[in-house]
């Protein structure tokens, strides 16, 4: 069966130039929505261990690990009994995203006891590499470093295995997604526009201009919102040259 996997970002109250950035009122009424329309949160190896299901499924997703996901959609999930998967960049645990170009806003990373807290409470933590560098512009033992010691480290600080690895910038090919599947994940997660690749699972990125009549449309796979991602998609390749320059030239 076939379990719609949306992609958060920033829940916040705090302004930032981009379309990633819900507010945490309108991330409440999106659970409440998905809530009202009969829908369980599995996060992503639940889904992908499911069997059978009678059930009405759909997974929550956050890429980043941003302080907010602890601060304002921790406790909305919990209230609507909906459980999440986080994908964290592992050297940038406790520190500011100083690895997005941000036009120099600054958001803060998750921290160790925030992430304990929130895998305490039934969430999975899978790995989004360990810099967010874009990993098909590296060399095999750059992508092997970073997709390895992020489940290294991640596993250190919880005592679990990590099984779900998400790309930065969803940017993957053939090779990529063999070092990550080589490595021991078992579920890549990559946004939409990505070829289909054995092990290679598709998400909806949700952003500041979905409404809940949005959301209906991406979770019954409607042609207009997969363009509209897609275009979307397409866009942000810009912040992952911009991203990519600037590692080019501060990283050296
Ligand atoms: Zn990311």
């Amino acid at each position: 069966m076939t379990i719609p996997i949306l992609t958060y970002h920033k829940v916040d109250t705090k302004f930032e130039f981009g379309i990633t950035r819900v507010s945490p009122s309108q991330f409440e009424r999106h659970i409440k929505f998905f809530n009202d329309q009969g829908y369980k949160a599995l996060t992503v190896s639940e889904a992908r261990n499911l069997k059978r299901g009678e059930d009405k499924f759909i997974c929550i997703t956050f890429d980043d690990g941003y302080e907010d996901v602890f601060f304002y959609a921790f406790p909305i999930l919990k209230k609507y009994n909906f459980k999440a998967t986080v994908f964290v960049v592992s050297n940038f645990v406790g520190k500011m995203n100083d690895w997005d170009f941000g036009f120099g806003i600054k958001f803060k990373h998750l921290n160790w006891e925030q992430i304990k807290i929130l895998f305490d409470n039934g969430w999975e933590i899978g790995s989004h590499s360990a810099n967010h560098r874009a990993l098909t512009f590296l060399t095999n033992e750059e992508i092997k470093f970073e997709v390895e010691s992020s489940k290294y480290e991640i596993e250190k600080n919880l005592g679990v295995v990590v099984k779900s690895f998400a790309p930065p910038f969803s940017r993957y090919d053939e090779n990529v997604v063999r070092i990550a599947l080589d490595c021991g994940y078992e579920g890549v997660y990559a946004l939409t526009n990505g070829r289909k690749i054995n092990g290679v699972y598709h998400r909806f990125a949700v952003y500041t201009i979905d409404s809940t009549a949005s959301l209906k449309r991406k979770l019954e796979g409607a042609k207009f919102e997969k363009f509209k991602l897609n275009l979307i998609n397409s866009f942000s390749e810009f912040t992952v040259l911009i991203n990519f320059a600037k590692n080019k030239i501060f990283h050296k």
